[in-house]
C-alpha cells in the first residue's frame, strides 16, 4: 500500500495518537502536516525527523482547534489536503453538577468543532484531487458513556454523527469519512486523566488503571498508536473504498459489552 502523493493533515500530531498516525502513515509513503496550538522548536523537529525517517516531506503548522478560523486557517495555509485526520482532542473529568463550564467549552470546539472548520475546508480540496479520506479519530466513548465525562462523551458522540453526514454527502464521490473509536491508549492524555479519577473513586493509581480504566476493556490491554495508524492507513487503501459512514472499533471488545 502506498500513500506517495497524498498529502496527510493530522490534528493535533505533536504527541500520542496523532502523532503515531503521522508516524504510519509516512511509513506508508504520505506527505504529512503536523499541527498542534504550539510553536516550538521541538514541533518544527519533530517533523524534520519525520521526512528523515520515512523519506517524506513534512512540516508542522501552528493552528489552535479551538478556534474556527485557525482550524480553517490550517487547512488554506498547508494547500493540499488529501487526507484529513481530526485527531486533536483533550479530556477533563468532573461529576456534571461541577464541571467548569470553560472545559465544556473546550472540549466540544476542539474535539467536535474543529472537525467541522477542517472537513469543510478540506472537502473542496479533495474534490479538486479526485479523491479524498476524512478520519475523525472519536473513541469508544463515541458509542457508549463513563460518568464524569460529559463533555467528552457528547463531543464523540457528535463528532460520530458528524461523520455519518459527511458520507452522505459524499456518497457519490471518491471521498469517504470514517471514526476510528479506540479504546484506551497509553497516552499523555489519559496520564492526564488518572490523577483526577483516583480523586473520584478514591483509589491508587494501579487499581485505577486496572479496575477502571481498563474495567470495559476486556482484552485488559492497551489500543496502541501503531494500530490506530494501521486501521487510519487500512481506510486509505483501496479495500476501504466502500467503507465510508462508519466506526471502527480498536477497544479490545469494550463495545461488545
Ligand atoms: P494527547 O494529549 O497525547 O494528544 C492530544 C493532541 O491534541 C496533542 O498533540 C495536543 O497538542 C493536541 N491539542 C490539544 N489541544 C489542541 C488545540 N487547541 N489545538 C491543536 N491541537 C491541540 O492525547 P491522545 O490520547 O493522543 O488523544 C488524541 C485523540 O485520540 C483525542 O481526540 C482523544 O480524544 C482520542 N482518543 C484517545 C484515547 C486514549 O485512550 N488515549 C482513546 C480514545 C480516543
Amino acid at each position: 500500500m502506498s500513500l506517495s502523493g497524498k498529502t496527510a493533515i493530522i490534528t493535533g500530531s505533536n504527541s500520542g495518537i496523532g502523532l503515531g498516525i503521522a508516524h504510519t502513515l509516512a511509513a506508508a509513503g504520505a506527505d504529512v502536516v503536523l499541527n498542534s496550538f504550539t510553536d516550538r522548536d521541538e514541533d518544527h523537529a519533530l517533523a524534520a525527523e519525520l521526512a528523515k525517517t520515512h523519506g517524506i516531506s513534512a512540516r508542522y503548522i501552528k493552528a489552535d482547534m479551538s478556534k474556527g478560523t485557525e482550524c480553517r486557517a490550517l487547512i488554506e495555509q498547508a494547500g493540499v489536503c488529501d487526507i484529513l485526520v481530526n485527531n486533536a482532542g483533550i479530556q477533563h473529568v468532573a461529576p456534571i453538577d461541577t464541571f467548569p463550564a470553560d472545559k465544556w467549552d473546550a472540549i466540544i470546539a476542539i474535539n467536535m468543532t474543529s472537525a467541522f472548520h477542517t472537513t469543510a475546508a478540506a472537502l473542496p480540496m479533495m474534490r479538486k484531487a479526485g479523491w479524498g479520506r476524512v478520519v475523525n479519530i472519536a473513541s469508544a466513548h463515541g458509542l457508549t458513556a463513563s460518568p464524569f465525562k460529559s463533555a467528552y462523551v457528547t463531543a464523540k458522540h457528535g463528532i460520530v454523527g458528524m461523520t455519518k453526514v459527511v458520507a452522505l454527502e459524499t456518497a457519490e464521490e471518491p471521498i469517504t469519512c470514517n471514526a476510528i473509536c479506540p479504546g484506551y491508549v497509553l497516552t499523555p492524555l489519559v496520564e492526564a486523566q488518572i490523577p483526577d479519577t483516583m480523586k473520584e473513586y478514591n483509589m491508587d493509581r494501579e487499581t485505577v488503571i486496572r479496575d477502571v480504566l481498563l474495567a470495559r476493556q476486556p482484552s485488559k490491554q492497551f489500543a496502541t498508536v501503531e494500530q490506530i495508524g494501521g486501521t487510519a492507513v487500512f481506510l486509505c487503501s483501496p479495500a476501504a473504498d466502500q467503507i465510508t459512514g462508519t466506526t471502527i472499533s480498536l477497544d479490545g471488545g469494550w463495545t461488545a459489552l
